[in-house]
């Protein structure tokens, strides 16, 4: 039996395509007219000897700190080399993301805000990134909580601090992750809510009551939920309960199979429900490269056969180095939710939270941002990867 994604024609950004719709798995054709979905409509003869490939949304990863050997954070990044991750990221099935800056000098942050934001210039960045993500370098210092972000940079919240670094990237951070228990830390979030940034609380020690306090002044995020937290806990009083119980946080959780246990990850599920968590990858410029020891942020860290990326002298994990589309994989088999569930987590619930209502769903009027997916018994692979109705990648010989 042969599998097919029957591209019916592809004149310009303007095509039609044949394939299983991802959440009913029912076949469908999708127009798509000058890179916006003009039908999608319910097909009920398809070959009988062919079986079609899965249409899905373009994934969405909101916490992408590099790839393909190309660090965000670097010393010497280029606005050439965020061209070179963006087209990686497209292999791995990524329509959109936001490239993340970490904890760093106040200079190295400015200086690689406006690198990023002089990336916009370049077509293939523009159609995928919308913003940026800062995560520091206002977060908890103690051991554990900051994970391995270099202790000597973090510090308290600074407002003024803050409207250099979005000045620097053109108004483009739409989202920030912080501690909120810091000195500080209220008026920043107060702050975002007014200027349409997204707080999450993130590398946090934080008790129930400034989780409470957050919330008020507005934050919905919850970064990489379950990581960025000590080993030992308190039973009772720790972030982790704290934010899992409180209705307004969403948390995005990074479901490699190394950060998250499987019990935590369907624990998560149930707690939040499948519209109110979010996938992200957090993976670094490491992705992909072969196994060993490598300096990131400052510090030794060692990437593993099976793609573990920890620290060579702490106890604790580094960031992580699989893809976004992992995470999909990950979340069926240890939920058993469906396929339609675990890509949402991973695009329309992260539209949802920065309030794009262009893309992160198969819908006339979106952007044909679409992927085409193999699926052999829940391994999936990515065959045709669609920006705005153009196809931007795709595996050879599967027409
Ligand atoms: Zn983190």
């Amino acid at each position: 039996m042969s599998h097919i994604s029957c591209l019916i024609s592809s004149p310009g950004r303007s095509l039609s395509l044949k394939a299983l719709h991802y959440e009913t798995l029912q076949p469908v054709r999708i127009d798509v007219v000058d890179g916006v979905i003009s039908a999608v409509v319910a097909l009920e003869n398809v070959e009988s000897d062919s079986a079609l490939f899965i249409v899905a949304p373009g994934l969405i990863d909101n916490q992408v700190n590099g790839y393909a050997g190309v660090d965000f954070s670097g010393d010497q990044l280029l606005a050439e080399d965020i061209v070179k991750a963006t087209v990686s990221l497209w292999k791995t099935g990524i329509t959109t993301y936001l490239p993340t800056l970490v904890t760093n000098t106040p200079q190295n942050l400015i200086r690689n805000f406006r690198i990023l934001s002089a990336s916009l210039s370049h077509e293939a960045v523009q159609s995928s990134v919308p913003g940026f993500h800062l995560e520091g370098p206002w977060l908890s210092k103690l051991e554990g909580f900051r994970g391995c972000h270099p202790e000597d940079q973090l510090s308290l919240p600074d407002l003024n601090l803050l409207k250099s670094f979005q000045e620097a990237a053109c108004g483009r951070i739409v989202q920030l992750t912080l501690a909120p228990e810091l000195s500080g830390a209220m008026e920043l979030i107060s702050y975002c809510k007014d200027h349409g940034i997204v707080s999450a609380i993130g590398h946090s020690n934080a008790g129930s009551r400034e989780i409470q306090d957050a919330c008020v002044r507005g934050t919905t995020l919850s970064t990489h939920l379950g990581n960025g937290c000590a080993n030992l806990i308190h039973r009772h009083h720790n972030p982790i309960w704290s934010q899992l119980a409180h209705d307004q946080l969403i948390p995005t959780v990074i479901a490699d199979g190394h950060h998250l246990t499987p019990e935590e990850l369907r624990v998560f599920l149930k707690a939040k429900g499948s519209d109110r968590l979010i996938l992200t990858s957090d993976i670094t410029f490491l992705a992909g490269m072969p196994a060993g020891r490598y300096r990131f942020a400052g510090a030794e860290v060692v990437l593993t056969e099976d793609g573990m990326l920890k620290s060579a002298d702490q106890e604790c994990l580094a960031g992580a180095s699989l893809p976004l589309l992992k995470g999909v994989e990950n979340m069926m088999r240890f939920t058993n939710c469906s396929l339609g569930e675990a890509i949402n987590l991973a695009s329309k619930n992260v539209a949802a939270v920065y309030g794009w209502k262009d893309r992160g769903s198969i819908l006339p009027g979106m952007r044909a941002d679409l992927l085409i997916l193999e699926n052999n018994d829940g391994k999936l692979k990515v065959k045709k990867t669609i920006i705005k109705g153009k196809i931007v990648f795709k595996t050879e010989a599967n027409e």
